[in-house]
């Protein structure tokens, strides 16, 4: 039996009768851009999250772009963005003509509060915070930190749909939640696409101008804006998926809880998770000595089974960010984490008999070696 990393198609399956029919109806509506599916979208997605607005848009680079740019951050202005996140949520910053200021990760692979106030100085105008993999960032310690210092918070919310904290959405702590629908987030489209939650109207109403080449109204050209739009058959696929996420996410934590008691391995690193946070369990990711590291994924392999390295260059250390000037070693946290991470399988239609298999393999990599740790 092979174990996919993933597998979009299972994911299709699991509602293939609603999404077919719903994909008929737009393509026999006659309307394709910026319509009813995604008005209805995005008033759902909105209620969804406890959120006043959400504007849809293409993707979730340009969320944060549109987002960024709204704000009216550019050029000469410093937004803080963790070290170990994804690299679209830095090119989200750079797109705007800001620059990335990054601080080390926590323990659950976070932004670390206890580092950000180093980093503030009189450009600093934003902190954009990731919740990665899944986990809600330690969200209200930091939108103190921001208040304290006139700092606008912003969330990138692309692997963490509906995670919470203390029981309220990720999304809706700061100014704005961006949100990607890439095919393979939880709330996975079947294209492009992404979203801004506020409950800041003027900042909505901006959005929607910005995604439409900046035109309030037709040929009405506010402001130099993008095509950013979402269009209706993503908007409405979407809208069919969103009434399923609770029981998508319950069956992720399943498969995450059984990782999480019974991978017991002295190689292998779990992921640790905070009490005050549920994980939407976007990816679970392990750790491993980066010097046994090809040996694992070869190991798992071998045996049938797919992984993954999220991410394994950090940004600062990217070919993109050469002109920044960091070197390895700047940012040791993350370099050991890009070192040593590993994403196991968990997907959407993942069986339990594959879940269990991948506890079988791994507690049985270097059994002898890593007994006596
Ligand atoms: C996927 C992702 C993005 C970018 O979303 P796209 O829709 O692929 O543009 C941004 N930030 C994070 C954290 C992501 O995981």
């Amino acid at each position: 039996m092979k174990v996919d990393f993933n597998n979009l198609k299972r994911s299709y399956e699991l509602y293939q009768n609603e999404y077919e029919e719903k994909v008929l109806s737009v393509l026999r509506s006659g309307w394709y851009v910026l319509g009813k599916e995604v008005r209805e979208f995005e008033a759902s997605f909105a209620v969804a999250n406890g959120a006043k607005h959400c504007v849809g848009v293409d993707n979730g680079l340009n969320a944060i772009i549109l987002g960024l740019r709204a704000l009216g951050i550019c050029k000469g202005d410093e937004v803080i963005v963790q070290s170990n996140g994804y690299i679209a949520t830095v090119m989200g910053i750079s797109a705007n003509g800001a620059t990335p200021i990054f601080v080390e990760p926590d323990e659950f692979y976070n932004m670390d509060v206890s580092k950000i106030e180093g980093k503030i100085t009189s450009r600093t105008k934003a902190v954009l915070i990731t919740h990665l993999y899944g986990q809600a960032s330690n969200v209200i310690k930091i939108k103190e930190l921001c208040d304290a210092y006139n700092l606008i918070l912003l969330e990138d919310c692309a692997q963490a749909h509906f995670a919470q904290f203390e029981g309220k959405f990720v999304g809706t702590f700061g100014e704005m939640g961006f949100f990607s629908f890439y095919p393979t987030k939880n709330l996975g489209a079947f294209g492009d696409g992404g979203a801004i939650i506020t409950n800041n109207e003027i900042l909505e109403k901006k959005l929607q101008t910005l995604r439409n080449y900046g035109s309030d109204k037709k040929y009405n050209n506010q402001v130099i804006g993008y095509n950013a739009r979402l269009d209706e058959l993503q908007a409405g696929l979407l809208s069919v998926k969103l009434k399923h996420m609770d029981e998508i996410i319950e069956r992720r934590r399943e498969i995450a809880d059984r990782y999480l008691r019974e991978i017991i391995n002295a190689c292998v690193c779990l992921p640790e998770t905070r009490n005050e946070s549920t994980s939407i369990w976007h990816l679970f990711v392990v750790r491993v000595d980066p010097n046994l590291r090809e040996d694992f994924r070869k190991y798992l392999l071998e045996h049938g089974i797919a992984t993954d390295i999220h991410y394994p260059i950090p940004p600062h250390l990217s070919m993109a960010y050469k002109e920044l000037g960091y070197k390895t070693g700047d940012f040791p946290i993350a370099e050991n984490y890009a070192n040593s991470v590993v994403s196991l399988p968990i997907f959407d239609g993942m069986k339990m008999e594959e879940v269990e298999k991948v506890i079988d393999i791994t507690n049985k990599w270097k059994l002898e070696e890593c007994s006596t740790i």
